[in-house]
């Protein structure tokens, strides 16, 4: 089994952990690391922002990635936790399938997707990932593996779902597809002209399962929260089932250094806005799955772009009567603020599934929000926290690197085994 001493960080290159990482192959070497460390923390692909995939032993499933059981039939999968969901794709779609569920990335392993219990564009129709889960296997602290579903080990299975890493090792997964004809979404894009504008498209468009904003954090006046709302649908067209079909993989750019800190700033996030908001192409386009989905990971290492120090993602979700005057407050404390973000994605979501006791969203709309990491952010985010925490809201733990304990609304004593350890967990239990 290889295993390194190395500097790693996760996506948001902030904070940064000296420590040991191992990469088990098989189950049996799996468990002689998870019985031999006193504390470690199963880590997939690090594309999580902050410390949730950090700690002083670290054990990557990046070498366990066999697809294990594809029924092409019925559209059920079954892989090893560390499978990408990129890899997945070359498989299911041929077939005709896609997920019901998936994040703005490809780059993320099947145990990330269940351990953060990720959701998509469409949370108010199709709900988180482990909506469609139907199992897992889960190394316990002594070694043990317990099969668990909604039906088997009930009460593990959702305490894992969503459970940052802490209940234990996601060894495998079973889950449902969804059918899909062709690899083009219609997309619907959308301009409005402030907040309400934005909150109105949301409310009254429909028949469009996916839907997601672009936000103007820096309008002021009647344009605050300006923003340009893109709804889409899966394009259904006559397909012959004998013809697979192709995934429409894109060329990937890369960002090869580190951006100089300070390139973005409020001139450049201006001018970015600008273009972003009046040259967004309105009315109705056909577009491919990749783009629509994974438009980031056209850009390898794109947080490069925020420099060596990195940058931190502010996620929160707000019940639904407090999201509009909410987030116009928030926008209002981020303008008089020094650090202003780069990125910002508006999400609608729906009723979550009463035993995903630890998933992000509720009923309502979350915000997520990319600042540089400045000497000042910190206490910008402190100000978020108090109007997130007033206002009934949550932040979502998989993007967070500095928000007090009680902002995920997750106790970490009062559940997992003290061996699956983060640098999150411990900062939870400090503060
Ligand atoms: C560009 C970008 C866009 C994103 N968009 C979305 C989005 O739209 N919706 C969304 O919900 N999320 C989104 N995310 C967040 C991302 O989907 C989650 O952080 C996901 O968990 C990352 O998976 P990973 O394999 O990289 O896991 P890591 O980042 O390595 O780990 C994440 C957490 O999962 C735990 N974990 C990983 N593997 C296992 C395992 N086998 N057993 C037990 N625990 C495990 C880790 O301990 C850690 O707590 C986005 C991230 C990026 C970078």
């Amino acid at each position: 089994m290889s295993k390194y001493k190395m500097r790693i960080t996760n996506w948001g290159n902030y904070p940064a952990v000296h420590a040991e990482i191992c990469f088990p192959e098989t189950v049996n070497a799996l468990r002689t690391e998870v019985l031999r460390q006193e504390r470690l923390i199963a880590r997939g692909n690090g594309k999580c922002y902050g410390d949730a995939a950090l700690g002083t032993c670290m054990l990557s499933t990046l070498k366990l990635n066999k697809l294990l059981d594809f029924d092409r039939v019925n559209g059920i999968v079954h892989c090893e936790s560390g499978i990408l969901l990129a890899e997945l794709l070359e498989h299911i779609v041929p077939a005709g399938w896609f997920f019901h569920v998936t994040p703005g990335i490809k780059n993320i392993t099947v145990g990330g997707a269940i351990a953060s219990d990720v959701h998509g564009k469409n949370h108010p129709e199709k709900g988180c990932f482990s909506n469609w889960l139907l199992s897992f296997e889960l190394m316990r602290a002594d070694g043990e593996i317990l099969c668990c579903s909604k039906t088997e080990n009930a009460s593990l299975f959702w305490q894992t779902c969503g459970g940052m890493g802490w209940t234990g090792i996601i060894l495998s997964a079973k889950f449902q597809l969804m059918p899909v004809s062709g690899m083009y979404m219609q997309q619907r894009t959308v301009r409005a002209e402030n907040l309400d504008a934005v909150f109105e498209a949301f409310q009254t468009v429909e028949n469009w399962p996916y839907a997601a904003a672009w936000i103007d954090c820096l309008a002021k006046e009647q344009r605050s929260g300006r923003g340009v709302v893109y709804f889409a649908r899966h394009l259904e067209t006559e397909r012959n089932p004998t013809v697979p079909l192709a995934y429409p993989f894109a060329k990937v750019r890369n960002i090869p250094f580190f951006a100089p800190s300070g390139l973005l700033n409020r001139f450049t996030i201006r001018a970015h806005n600008y273009l972003l908001f009046n040259k967004a192409a309105t009315g109705e386009q056909q577009i491919d799955v990749d783009r629509y989905f994974y438009p980031l990971d056209r850009m390898r290492n794109w947080n490069r772009l925020y420099g060596r120090r990195g940058f931190i993602q502010y996620q929160f979700c707000l019940p639904e009567e407090n999201s509009l005057h909410g987030i116009r407050e928030l926008l209002k404390i981020i303008r008089h603020s020094p650090d202003l973000p780069f990125l910002s994605v508006l999400k609608r979501h729906g009723d979550p599934a009463p035993e995903a006791v630890h998933s992000f969203p509720i009923r309502g709309y979350s915000l997520a929000l990319d600042f540089p990491r400045t000497a000042t952010v910190f206490s910008l985010v402190e100000k978020l926290d108090a109007l997130v925490w007033g206002l009934g809201g949550k932040i979502y733990l998989t993007k967070d690197a500095c928000s007090s304990a009680k902002m995920g609304r997750i106790d970490p004593t009062g559940f997992g085994e003290a061996k699956f350890h983060s640098l999150l967990k411990e900062r939870l239990l400090k503060n």
